[in-house]
């Protein structure tokens, strides 16, 4: 399909769909684009801001200044377009009228544990620093990067917070093999182990730290010239 002018008034489409070709014609990805700049293009769109958001849910990278601190308040930048949400069936094969029905998304949490796969809490739990707000546990469909190039839209138990961190963002798994390449193979080891038990093993090294960090500062001092010998 042709990709249609963003202000064609011949080409019928939602204001999300209208505000993605804006912005890849008028923004150009990378660049910043003011709110105000937004609304002078979309004249009485109520909630455009909000259309221009829910296109991180067909893999946009839309970034404000709590992502991106170079930017100001007003200011987003367009990083990166996603799904080309002007053609029907581009946008019905990634984005949440593809949603998960009911059923498929509890497979996906019940397969994470019912646990957030970013910070590892439970749903309905507290957060440690925040008792006053209780996780919420969705499943999250994230563009994912792998080692060969290959891109696919794959699904993951996150909570809302987690969640509101990492809206738009690319799971990058070409990024994390190439990171365990370059572990020393000790390290290799002990994070196939971690891998393999779901969770973070203490090791001897972590055990001692602790417990030199409950000792009295004297007796810190004391066994501190242990290591130089
Ligand atoms: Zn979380």
């Amino acid at each position: 399909m042709k990709t249609p002018a963003w202000d064609d008034p011949d080409f019928k489409a939602g204001s999300m769909v209208k505000a993605a070709l804006w912005l890849v014609q008028e923004v150009g990805e990378g660049n910043t684009f003011t709110k105000e700049q937004l609304r002078a293009a979309f004249p009485g769109v109520s909630q455009i801001d909000r259309r221009v958001r829910d296109l991180r849910k067909y893999g946009w990278s839309i970034l404000a200044n709590t992502e991106d601190a170079s930017l100001t308040a007003e200011e987003q930048r367009f990083v990166k377009a996603g799904a080309a949400v002007w053609d029907r069936e581009a946008r019905r094969a990634v984005g949440p009228r593809n949603a998960l029905s009911a059923k498929a998304a509890r497979a996906v949490m019940e397969r994470d544990d019912f646990i957030c796969t970013v910070c590892g809490i439970s749903g309905g739990e507290e957060y440690p620093d925040d008792p006053n707000q209780t996780a919420v546990l969705s499943v999250t469909r994230r563009t994912t990067v792998f080692p060969d190039g290959r891109e696919q839209v794959l699904s993951l138990t996150e909570c809302k917070r987690c969640r509101a961190g990492s809206n738009g963002t690319l799971a990058r798994a070409d990024e994390v093999a190439a990171d365990m390449r370059t572990l020393d193979p000790a390290d290799r080891r002990r994070l196939a182990r971690w891998i393999e038990r779901n969770r973070r093993v203490s090791t001897p090294l972590d055990r001692v730290w602790a417990a030199y960090r409950r000792l009295p500062a004297d007796a810190r001092a004391e066994i501190r010239s242990v290591l130089d010998d």
